[in-house]
């Protein structure tokens, strides 16, 4: 056995730990660049926080999905203020661009010398300006991660930016900045956490610490995220949900994914459509897929017994096996309201391009089995119509 963990210097997790920001940020500098959402409330109060800590401090907005130029803008933001410290507070869009700022304000070149795809893809050579992620959603897990998702308008489509120097230096989970999140991104990011704790479980690079986060992360978000859809006050399932949350990005950084997040990729890429409900659309047709070609193709895989282990931990039965699993799945998107593809404007002819790109996928490379171009158009049309 051998595995390797990446995770940031520091993970502070606790109702209330944003107060401690003020403390936590000395010997950062003295001049901080805070990147925020469309609403710009949290980012004042972490503004507060940080000009008490003697920091100047300016706000930069980006509001929705990072951009190119909305990256390259913040670049040059951090550059002429000549900033220390990068914060990026809110959901994962606002945590990948503080992470993307932060690593490329110090290297060399502006951004398309650096991304993947679309750019030349050199690696960043120099570590970042220290980054503090505090995420106000409890889904993404952008706070332990080290890419970031930046879209280009240009060529319609979303590239990672990836490299260690991106992992946060302190993630700062605060469960209370989840409570106010409305019903609709509840579900949305809710269903990314459960995805993220799913395939890395799953996934050929699952190891001994990703597996317990997993099977920790796992049974919270099954009792949970029903809980806090139903009533959105449950603070004590919005506490759950933020550590399923950190518990997933943990494990995916460390593990990898698998065909939901293959296929979510270039549908985001190609539609505008919310990140965690494709991902919550496609978890039970992939599911269904994989075991089907475990069962057919490797009958001996120890992934098979993993799908009998999510269906454990799913429906919390010791007597659960991976059609229990599939069966709770299906369930929760009935109970959740969750749609189809068809009704996200993803028309039924764009299923064999979505394949194909989902095939080069990297995330498709953590998959527990090679899953057949046929295999993945059948799951999109599967769950397009449903
Ligand atoms: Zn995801």
């Amino acid at each position: 056995m051998s595995f390797e963990l990446s995770v940031p210097e520091k993970v502070i997790f606790g109702r209330g730990c944003l107060a401690r920001l003020e403390q936590l940020v000395a010997g950062y500098g003295d001049r901080a660049l805070v990147v925020h959402g469309a609403n710009s409330d949290r980012a004042q109060s972490v503004k507060g926080l940080l000009v008490k800590s003697g920091f100047e401090t300016h706000l930069y907005s980006v509001g929705g999905e990072p951009t190119v130029e909305d990256i390259a803008k913040g670049v040059d933001e951090a550059k002429r203020k000549n900033v220390t410290l990068v914060i990026g507070i809110g959901g994962g869009s606002a945590i990948d661009a503080a992470k993307a700022i932060s690593g490329l304000a110090t290297n060399p070149g502006d951004i398309h010398d650096y991304l993947e795809v679309i750019g030349r893809g050199n690696p960043l050579t120099k570590s970042g300006l220290a980054c503090v992620a505090i995420p106000t959603t409890a889904g993404t897990g952008a706070e332990v991660t080290r890419n970031s998702v930046i879209a280009s308008l240009e060529h319609k489509v979303k590239v990672s930016l990836r490299s260690p120097f991106l992992l946060p230096r302190i993630a700062l989970v605060d469960p209370e900045l989840s409570y106010s999140l409305p019903a609709k991104v509840t579900i949305a990011t809710g269903l990314d956490a459960l995805t993220q704790l799913i395939e890395p479980l799953a996934s050929i690079r699952a190891n001994p610490v990703t597996d317990g986060l997993c099977r920790e992360g796992i049974p919270r978000v099954a009792r949970s995220l029903p809980a806090v859809v139903q009533n959105g006050k449950d603070f004590t399932a919005r506490e759950e949900m933020s550590l399923a949350s950190l518990f997933g990005g943990l494990a995916l950084a460390n593990a990898g994914l698998g065909a939901v997040h293959g296929l979510a990729g270039p549908i985001g890429g190609m539609f505008n459509a919310p990140h965690g409900l494709v991902c919550g659309i496609l978890l039970p047709f992939v599911v269904d897929a994989n075991i089907k070609a475990l069962r057919s193709r490797t009958p001996k895989s120890i992934a098979l017994g993993r799908y009998d282990e999510i269906g454990q931990l799913l429906t919390a039965s010791r007597q659960a096996d991976a059609a229990d699993g599939l069966g709770w799945l299906t369930d929760l998107n009935k109970t959740l309201h969750v749609p189809r593809l068809s009704s996200l404007g993803i028309p039924k002819e764009s299923i064999p391009e979505i394949a194909g790109k989902a095939a080069k996928a990297s995330s498709m490379k953590a998959n527990p089995i090679e899953l057949t171009l046929p295999e993945l158009e059948a799951i999109l049309h599967a769950a397009w119509q449903g």
